[in-house]
């Protein structure tokens, strides 16, 4: 067949359902998955294990999406780990640090699901094979609840490595270079499969009783973004290139609920003129934050919005991340920015204020004064509330920043078992959701370490439910 006659039959299935295109090339399968980040995965071995034929469709040419990317860690609470260090830490904690950095706008259910199932995500986690056993902080957290592999290896790396074996190991379908641009529904109104694009830009469609959209947020479609955020214009993004935001286009032509679109997370630290992210751990594991004049500013713990519009009251629109060999020896990413030539260093503060171009008296005050505080562990300049580590062990070293799109909070609308939300607010028979493409667990705003938290719990329950409904046929 002709590449031209497979396209004229796709657009025939894409105006009448599936059935149309049967002639071309029909697979059937119980969950289809789109997308291969943390969230699809998860979902994808979740039903796998629970006996149902799977497949995992992913538009880019690898595996992992922005998941790959996560630096800091992921955010869990009352964890074997968390124990074996004798951190204080509840489900209630995390349940209202999680809904106050959102600004009481999550939905209270989600942010409940997120809290209460976290420490059985990372036991899952643990029994696939990760390694998240080290707990550090990221901002708005009021204890240690970070998870990630000991030895400072980046989380999503990590993750999206131990996933990929175990998709080997369980021969799952996993398909790169798959896009779906439908979602084919029945008479009814219930899914009833998708429609592919391969490499080559031919289409096939695979029928299937349900579909787990797992396609992540849309920070580095910047037309979008300017969509609902106008002043964002002319910001750049920290995401993978395929973080455009198809799913939640897949899901409003079903008639899905869109909640919170407006709701986009600006990171406060992306190295300025990159579009690399400076992880939070270096300022969780201590690093301070100065501006031009080698000032610090804030608390640098504060939450992402928070410190984002700090940075952009300065001058320039920019900071610098300051810490020493100690800090940099504590986190291993630390090295990588190193490679990437985006730090710069002295032996002493007055040296290394030079080579960035700010005031050496003021950066060697600022450092000073931050070790005094540190030592007392009380900040009465800016209240951060956890300070693991002066800065004094020479060289000295800065990284300067600048805040850039990272994270939309809002996406298709679910219920507490993941399913999609209608725009009558009815659960959509066969399409569940997990993972950056929903909306309502984060509210205004993501604390740092809570998206791989998502990810995992809500990537669990969307591949049981599917699963559940792919076999008997019935609302879960
Ligand atoms: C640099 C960086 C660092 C981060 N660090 C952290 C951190 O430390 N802790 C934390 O909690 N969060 C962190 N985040 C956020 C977190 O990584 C993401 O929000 C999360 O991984 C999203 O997972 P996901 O599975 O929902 O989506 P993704 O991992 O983005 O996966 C979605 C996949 O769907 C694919 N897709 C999209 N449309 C289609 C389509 N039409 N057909 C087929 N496939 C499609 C995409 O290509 C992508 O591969 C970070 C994000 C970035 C960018």
């Amino acid at each position: 067949m002709q590449r031209r006659d497979v396209l004229r039959l796709g657009t025939l299935a894409m105006l009448a359902g599936p059935s149309a295109f049967a002639a071309v090339r029909v697979e059937r399968a119980d969950v289809i998955v789109i997308g291969s980040g943390g969230a699809g995965m998860t979902a994808a071995m979740t039903a796998f294990d629970a006996k149902v034929k799977v497949v995992v469709l992913e538009k880019m040419p690898i595996t992992g999406g922005n998941t790959q990317l996560a630096a800091g860690g992921m955010n869990a609470a009352e964890t074997v780990f968390q124990k074996k260090r004798g951190i204080p830490d509840t489900v209630k904690i995390m349940y209202e640090d999680t809904y106050k950095g959102g600004k009481n706008l999550a939905k209270p259910d989600l942010v409940e699901i997120l809290a209460r199932n976290s420490s059985s995500s990372i036991d899952w986690l643990t029994a696939i094979g990760a390694d998240m056993s080290d707990v550090g902080r990221m901002g708005g957290a009021s204890v240690n609840r970070t998870h990630r592999p000991t030895g400072g290896e980046a989380v999503g790396h990590h993750i999206i490595h131990v996933m990929r074996q175990n998709a080997i190991k369980r021969r799952m379908d996993v398909r790169t270079n798959a896009k779906v641009i439908k979602i084919f529904e029945t008479p009814g109104g219930a899914v009833s499969g998708v429609l592919v694009q391969n490499k080559l830009g031919q289409l096939y469609t695979i029928e299937a009783p349900t579909v787990i959209l797992a396609s992540g947020g849309f920070s580095a479609n910047l037309e979008r973004v300017a969509k609902y955020r106008p002043e964002y214009a002319s910001f750049s993004s920290t995401n993978q290139p395929g973080a455009t935001g198809d799913g939640l286009d897949l899901a409003a032509e079903f008639g899905a609920k869109l909640v919170d679109m407006e709701q986009i997370q600006i990171h406060p630290t992306q190295a300025a003129g990159s579009k690399i992210l400076i992880t939070e751990a270096v300022r969780g594991n201590g690093a301070i934050c100065v501006n031009r004049e080698g000032k610090r500013f804030m608390n640098e713990l504060t939450t992402r919005d928070a410190a984002s519009a700090a940075i952009l009251k300065q001058k320039g629109q920019t900071a610098f991340l300051v810490f020493d060999e100690t800090i940099r020896r504590s986190l291993k990413q630390i090295e990588g920015y190193f490679h990437l030539e985006l730090v710069k260093s002295g032996k002493s503060p007055e040296e290394l204020a030079k080579a960035i171009g700010v005031d050496g008296g003021n950066l060697a005050v600022a450092i000073e004064g931050y070790n005094k505080f540190q030592a007392a562990k009380k900040d009465d300049d800016f209240g951060r509330p956890d300070m693991p580590r002066p800065v004094k062990d020479p060289d000295y070293h800065a990284i300067e920043i600048r805040p850039g799109i990272h994270y939309t909070m809002g996406g298709v609308a679910i219920d507490g078992r993941t399913r999609v939300l209608g725009q009558d607010g009815k659960p959509i028979p066969g399409m569940f959701a997990a993972g950056e493409v929903t909306g309502g667990v984060h509210g205004a705003n993501r604390l740092g370490g809570n998206s791989i938290s998502e990810t995992i719990t809500f990537g669990r329950i969307a591949g049981r439910g599917a699963a559940q409904f792919a076999k008997t046929g019935r609302r879960v």
